[in-house]
């Protein structure tokens, strides 16, 4: 099953937490055939924050930034599936909610950049799904399990 046990990091910022969203986007990426690896309710401490945005350092934002993902408790997840790190940024939509579509997360729940209720790896930045699954989890806590479903997802299971 090699081509569909690619792995991507997501996260519920806490504008999402504190809203309420948490079941709904478990549930987009459980009913779309992704398979769920990981799960920490956590918060994230100012040196996370740094490593994790660090390549923002030095923009107007990163203040306002590490100040909003510190302020709360994020839900942070590894899901995995066929080109899964694509197609979950596919569902996020855009970084503003501002150009992000009806039925996508953030078109869906946001309108303001700074408060976009989800992150996820970015598919264009390689190997940074990794880096950022490395940064969040320790290798035991990923489950290893087969998805039953799969067989009825994939053509090819
Ligand atoms: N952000 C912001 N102001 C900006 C650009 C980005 O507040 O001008 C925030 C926004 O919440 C975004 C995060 O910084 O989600 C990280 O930016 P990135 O470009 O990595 O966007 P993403 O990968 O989250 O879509």
């Amino acid at each position: 099953m090699s081509h569909h046990d690619e792995r991507t990091f997501v996260m519920v910022k806490p504008d999402g937490v504190q809203r309420g969203l948490i079941g709904d986007i478990v549930s987009r990426f459980e009913e779309r055939g992704l398979k769920l690896v990981g799960a920490k309710f956590m918060r994230i401490d100012e040196e996370l924050a740094h490593e994790h945005y660090g390549e923002h350092e030095g923009k107007p934002f990163f203040e306002g930034l590490v100040d909003f993902i510190t302020s709360g408790p994020v839900f942070a997840m590894v899901w995995e599936g066929a080109d899964a790190t694509r197609q979950v940024r596919k569902m996020m939509g855009e970084t503003d909610p501002a150009d992000s579509p009806p039925g996508t997360i953030r078109g869906d729940y946001g309108l303001d950049l700074g408060h976009n209720v989800i992150h996820g790896s970015d598919h264009e930045d390689e190997g940074a799904n990794e880096r950022e699954i490395d940064l969040f989890f320790d290798s035991e806590e990923l489950v290893d399990w087969d998805l039953d479903s799969a067989a009825w997802v994939y053509e090819d299971e």
